[in-house]
């Protein structure tokens, strides 16, 4: 069976060699006669493993040894409670987050849980169709947070805001495709099942001179600074996404870095882009200015086409086309392991719909 065109939205298409080696590991563990799956965390085959992807995170993102990193379970929504325990202060905690779509608003809940949270800009009101601009965070705030990319809307942060305040940001759906200043954030997480590696493990990389400080006693495994004492091993680690995840991150890194993928990244976003914008039966549902490289939300404006364009998609072997249940339409997601040959194929099949 050929592969397919896969625009999923993650879990995701990863580089072939990554599916590669990480089943030959399965198999054999770097020709040790054991499987990835059947030797301690603590062995001294793994241990490295844990290491280097520890390190090469901070490679690629520059930052230097006032960062950690970590590999967690749980899910970037475990973030969304592990953030508020660690940075809200016990006392009078308030925190500014920024309500850019579903994943957004899922942090704010569970940061409501812990403190006052204000928002200090949304675009609910009109379906997350952009991104909010022009607002202000001060020092009364514990920490701010943002969503760097809204996967659901297909909305993206283009600049982020100089705040007073600590500053934090959910980069799931598009860590390591842009360059970005990474130091002006003092935590940054992602749930590993895009542009990082399979679904099982979430990376969190955070100042370590911002934690401790909230009066707060918190829960073994919910506390950053235990993490990192134990190095990602407080328990047993999610091994095989971290092994993948590792082996995702050096062919990014062998293939010309964040830099390298950004390029590739802005020329397939500007195919499909041109051709939504050029064909009168497709259109976004955001604002050009905030459109995402990452997850390209459309719809068809044309009903009786639906069913045409469905069959027609479906043959040219794309697979993972349809958007988010709760807000229709279509998603193309084009992480950094997808080739623009496939944002091609889907560009053909649009042009052939009259
Ligand atoms: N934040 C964003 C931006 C996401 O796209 C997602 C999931 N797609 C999440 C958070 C939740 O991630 P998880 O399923 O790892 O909890």
């Amino acid at each position: 069976m050929s592969k397919k065109h896969n625009f999923s939205a993650g879990p995701c298409i990863l580089p072939q060699e990554v599916f590669e080696k990480s089943a030959a590991a399965i198999l054999d563990f770097n020709g040790i006669g054991l499987s990835l799956l059947e030797i301690s965390h603590r062995s001294k085959d793994f241990v490295p493993v844990m290491d280097e992807a520890r390190a090469i995170v901070k490679r690629l993102m520059k930052l230097g040894d006032d960062y950690e990193v970590l590999y967690l379970g749980g899910g970037a929504s475990l973030q969304f409670v592990m953030v508020p325990f660690n940075l809200m202060k016990l006392e009078n905690g308030k925190a500014a987050y920024l309500d850019t779509g579903t994943w957004a608003a899922g942090a704010i809940k569970e940061g409501k849980k812990m403190g006052t949270v204000d928002i200090v800009g949304s675009s609910k009101e009109k379906n997350y169709s952009f991104i909010p601009k022009n607002y202000s965070v001060g020092s009364e705030y514990d920490y701010f947070h943002c969503t760097s990319n809204n996967t659901i809307y297909g909305t993206q942060m283009k600049e982020f805001p100089k705040v007073d305040t600590l500053m934090v940001c959910d980069m799931s759906s598009d860590i390591f495709s842009r360059v970005i200043d990474f130091s002006q954030f003092d935590l940054i997480y992602a749930g590993a099942q895009k542009n990082m590696g399979p679904a099982g493990t979430t990376l969190v990389v955070v100042k370590k001179e911002i934690l401790g400080k909230t009066g707060r006693d918190i829960p073994s495994y919910l506390d950053y600074s235990l993490q990192i004492a134990k190095e990602s091993m407080f328990n047993t680690p999610p091994v095989f996404p971290v092994y993948a995840s590792l082996l995702t991150l050096q062919h990014l890194e062998n293939n010309g870095g964040i830099e390298a993928a950004e390029k590739r990244n802005i020329d397939k976003a500007a195919l499909l882009y041109a051709e939504i914008d050029r064909n009168p039966l497709f259109e976004t549902f955001c604002e050009k200015e905030d459109r995402s490289l990452m997850n390209v939300s459309f719809k068809l404006l044309d009903d009786s086409k639906k069913e045409e364009f469905d069959t027609a998609w479906k043959e040219a072997g794309i697979n993972g086309l349809n958007g988010h249940r709760s807000l229709g339409g279509y998603r193309a997601s084009t992480y950094n392991a997808l080739p623009i040959e496939s944002v091609q194929v889907l560009v053909d099949v649009m042009k052939n719909l009259n």
